[in-house]
């Protein structure tokens, strides 16, 4: 009896473990996209995204002269659009609700990253420490030239099997031809 008990809730730290992976994995896909495929003046992709992006490439620390709420707003919009679209299906289960958590967090755990240590409370900066999200440090690698790899910015455990098995360069394989990628001379 006591056995089940531990196993089943082995069972669901453990999918959830996973569920919060894949969250950071999900958002990675995104981000890469952004840096990676299309123009930045396509009307909808270029200006929504893709510009946005650009602004934080080329002054990181920008985002935080805007509120919290701005920078979380399109994400959280996201989130609650897969739980509708999941509710319609009718599969809106338990790990549907843990995975879209856990994604919402994506952008407020990378503008910790660009916030100064001093200003960060001592539980990020303690949830940091102990690698449960991404920190600075981490983080700055995606922001250092040729801003190739670390396209997730959520957990800091992603990134190195990613980048270990060039995962992003096989999909730019996959994508490029489809997609176009002008601002990548590179590809
Ligand atoms: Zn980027
Ligand atoms: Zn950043």
């Amino acid at each position: 009896m006591l056995a089940s008990v531990f196993s089943n809730l082995f069972l669901i730290v453990a999918q959830v473990f996973a569920l919060y992976l894949l969250a950071d994995f999900i958002g990675g896909i995104f981000h890469w996209a952004e840096d990676t495929l299309g123009s930045a003046e396509a009307p909808i992709w270029g200006r929504l995204f893709v510009q946005p992006n650009e602004v934080h490439h080329d002054t990181p620390g920008q985002m935080l002269k805007i509120p919290w709420y701005i920078n979380n707003i399109t994400i959280v919009i996201a989130v609650l659009s897969v739980f509708a679209a999941c509710w319609v299906l009718d599969a809106l289960t338990w790990k549907v609700y843990v995975m879209g958590f856990f994604g919402a967090w994506n952008q407020q755990v990378h503008r910790f990253c660009h916030t100064p240590t001093a200003r960060l409370p001592p539980a990020v900066k303690w949830l940091q420490r102990i690698g449960i999200i991404q920190n600075a440090r981490h983080h700055w690698r995606h922001h250092t030239e040729p801003h190739l790899t670390n396209y997730c910015v959520l957990t800091p455990w992603v990134n190195p099997a990613l980048d270990k098995i060039k995962f992003w360069r096989a999909m730019e394989q996959i994508f490029v031809p489809i997609f176009g990628a002008p601002r990548r001379p590179d590809l």
